[in-house]
């Protein structure tokens, strides 16, 4: 039988929304693991993948995951949560694109677009980034485009974010 509207909402709470993680700085294994564990909603989480910088200056390979969360939280709420991790980890902003502890982007959220002068929503570049697309193709498969090949030189599994090395 169809679920009523009521147990439906009750069955998922929110919406689905996902965050797009990356560092190349310092231990990057720790600040993702405190990043992801201060996150609040979090249901899933992606393979870790170390992948080239793209863009910018000459820098250190990433680490790159994505976080899949089932949310109440507004848009502009969730750009707060991923400043709030950023400054955790003492992010700077020194050259565009630049090295960094760690960045969060709001890539997605199901059935909800924004753009103002703080936030787009979905994340504008993210179809263009295998180090989003094949992260995000772990946990969020079908806001991936069908043509999407998952598989890229630059972007290397490495493993499970709780098994690997860090605090
Ligand atoms: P890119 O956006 O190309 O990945 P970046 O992550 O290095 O580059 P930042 O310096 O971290 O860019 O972000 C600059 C600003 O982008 C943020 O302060 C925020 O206001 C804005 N922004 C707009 N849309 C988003 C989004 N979907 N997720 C995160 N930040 C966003
Ligand atoms: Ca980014
Ligand atoms: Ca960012």
């Amino acid at each position: 039988m169809t679920p009523s509207i009521a147990e439906q909402s009750e069955s998922g709470r929110g919406r689905r929304a996902f965050i797009g993680l990356g560092s190349n700085i310092g231990d990057r294994v720790a600040y993702l693991k405190a990043a992801v564990a201060a996150i609040p909603d979090v249901d899933a989480v992606s393979a870790v993948y170390e992948t080239d910088p793209v863009g910018g200056p000459e820098q250190g390979m990433f680490l790159n995951l994505v976080a899949r969360l089932q949310t109440e939280l507004s848009a502009h709420e969730l750009l707060d949560v991923c400043r709030q991790r950023e400054a955790e980890a003492e992010r700077t902003r020194e050259v565009r694109w630049g090295p960094r502890s760690l960045d969060l982007d709001l890539l997605w959220i199901d059935g909800v677009t924004v753009d103002d002068p703080e936030l787009t929503v979905p994340h504008p570049r993210m179809f263009e980034r295998p180090f989003v697309l094949i992260p995000l193709n772990d946990v969020g498969a079908d806001v991936v485009p069908d043509d999407f090949c998952p598989v890229d030189d630059g972007v290397r599994r490495v493993g499970v974010l709780s098994e690997l090395e860090g605090p």
